[in-house]
């Protein structure tokens, strides 16, 4: 069976690990979280990385920081992991969805504006499969209307919004390495920012509410409880292994757009034949192969071929039911405007198997296995 995704491994994972182990120190902010974040510092252009347990806890930082009251709007698609959402819930916040574009399945930064209300406070584009969303136009809707924007870049790790890297454009920044993203350390994420000013709370929300990072910089001789937080900071042996794999940066990088471009090459007759639509990465963005998908006519041709292809051995998935349909999605939110494309387009989304060890004569099989099929 050909997997749909498997956890990544580099090579020198298990030497990081044992290092961790024999420094005999595996709480968080240890050697490895710091080498993690000096290195995304470095590489993304960014002031401020904290490495948290998931994409998830970071949002949830994100969202602390917002200084949300109950009521306030926060817009975003609803073809979107549950996570976006659920984070600005948690503040009391009511989300309005707005239609994605369905080139890219990004937000449509057409009609966000009109979604815009006197309690709207934060825009949160996602970069879906690691293609950006049109930053520019989002980043200047928020100086004129006075909004926050939060990144989730959960999958843009390492992919380019006319040379800025995603996750490093707005207030905050969302990245996961979870297993199932391109650098992985099991569950785990990162928040990035650049403004000083959120530093500090930052911190304490990531330290149970306390001021211990600062005792640790030595800028104060005791820690103690000063706010409200949470436990959001990751081991050092989850940290040693995506030190690993985050030095590999560029070889990840380069096998995944590979294993993409090899489909999206080989597929391009199934799209001229009008068969399928495959994705669309605009020139001014660099995508990082997090994801290869492709739209089929409908729900019946998409559950078809998944089928057909697990019978060939292949594991293809489908992807977001839109949060706006879902039993949560509908008390804590609404979509503004019409559904054209999110519940259309969401239904004919088939992802093919895509990960770093996936060798390429695999790749073959799955593209040949779908020029061959006839049920389009
Ligand atoms: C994976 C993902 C998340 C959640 O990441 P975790 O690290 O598992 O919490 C959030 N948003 C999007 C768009 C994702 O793809």
């Amino acid at each position: 069976m050909i997997d749909f995704n498997r956890a990544p491994f580099v090579g020198k994972e298990l030497e990081y690990m044992k290092q961790a182990i024999d420094n005999a120190k595996l709480c968080g902010d240890g050697p490895f979280t710091k080498k993690c974040s000096a290195l995304m510092r470095e590489a993304f252009k960014v002031n401020h990385v904290l490495l948290t347990t998931s994409c998830t806890h970071a949002l949830e930082m994100a969202a602390f920081l917002c200084d949300l009251q109950p009521g306030d709007e926060v817009i975003m698609p609803a073809y979107t992991f549950v996570s976006t959402a659920d984070a600005f819930v948690l503040q009391g916040a009511k989300i309005v969805f707005v239609d994605v574009n369905p080139k890219t399945m990004n937000i449509d930064e057409t009609k966000i504006e009109a979604a815009i209300t006197d309690r709207t406070r934060v825009i949160v584009p996602v970069h879906y499969a690691g293609v950006a969303c049109e930053m520019d136009t989002i980043m200047e809707l928020a100086a004129k209307y006075n909004l926050k924007v939060v990144e989730d870049a959960a999958q843009g790790v390492n992919a380019w919004y006319k040379g800025k890297a995603l996750g490093t454009i707005g207030d905050f920044g969302c990245f996961s390495f979870h297993e199932t993203k391109n650098y992985t350390m099991g569950e785990g994420g990162a928040l990035l920012f650049q403004d000083d000013k959120y530093v500090e709370r930052a911190e304490i929300l990531r330290e149970k509410g306390t001021n211990r990072s600062k005792f640790f910089r030595g800028q104060i001789d005791k820690y103690t409880w000063v706010g409200y937080g949470s436990s959001y900071l990751p081991g050092e042996l989850n940290a040693a292994y995506l030190f690993a794999q985050l030095e590999e940066l560029e070889t990840i990088n380069q096998k995944r757009t590979e294993i993409f471009d090899y489909y999206h090459e080989h597929l391009a007759p199934l799209e001229e034949k009008g068969l399928i639509e495959r994705p669309w990465v605009p020139e001014d963005r660099i995508h990082n192969g997090h994801m290869y998908y492709i739209k089929v006519k409908d729900l019946k041709v998409r559950t078809d071929l998944i089928n057909w292809m697990k019978e060939k051995g292949i594991h293809c998935v489908f992807h977001y039911i839109p949060l706006h349909t879902a039993p949560a999605g509908m008390k804590y939110g609404r979509f503004h405007g019409e559904d054209v494309y999110t519940t259309r387009e969401s239904e004919r989304l088939m992802r093919l198997p895509m990960y770093y060890s996936l060798s390429m004569e695999d790749v073959k099989y799955v593209t040949d296995c779908l020029l061959s099929y006839t049920g389009y």
